[in-house]
This record gives C-alpha cells, structure tokens and sequence, in this order.
C-alpha cells in the first residue's frame, strides 16, 4: 500500500515539536536552569500526549539538537545492520 500524504517526523507535528519562540513572561530554562528574560529568544519543547512544553535557553538548545542528531544517526544505523 502507498502511505498518502505527507510522512510523520520525529520531531515535527505534535508529540515533541519544537518551536522557537520570543518568551513572553520570564521563564527557567529547563535544563540549565538559568533565567530566561522576557522577550528572549527561547525553545519552547512540546511533551507528548500533554499540553504542555519544556523551555529551554538557546545555549542548551544547541546540545539538545547535537543529541537529537546523534539518536536520529543512531536509528538509521541500527535500521541499516540490524539483521
Ligand atoms: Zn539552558
């Protein structure tokens, strides 16, 4: 069967999309735990199956996306030896 539309991502379209966003009140970034001013650029994380999101500076941001990349290379890697 041909799949119809566009394929589900990872990281896009609900459980655990990310947007970066302009903080609008004072948030803690959730890793590092340093303060977030108003109005800064930040990365607002969705929680899967919830409404909520994790905020993280842009610092952090940086290593998550580093990681992120890593678990995506190591799928792909176990996709391509796995017997
Ligand atoms: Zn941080």
């Amino acid at each position: 069967m041909k799949p119809r539309g566009k394929p589900p991502s990872l990281i896009g379209g609900g459980a655990g999309a990310s947007k970066i966003i302009f903080a609008k009140a004072k948030r803690t970034c959730k890793w590092c735990k340093s303060e977030i001013l108003k109005s800064s650029k930040c990365v607002e994380v969705a929680i899967p199956r919830s409404f909520g999101c994790k905020t993280y500076c842009t610092n952090c941001f940086i290593h998550i996306l580093d990681q992120s990349r890593k678990d995506i290379a190591n799928l792909e890697h176990s996709l391509s030896t796995m017997q």
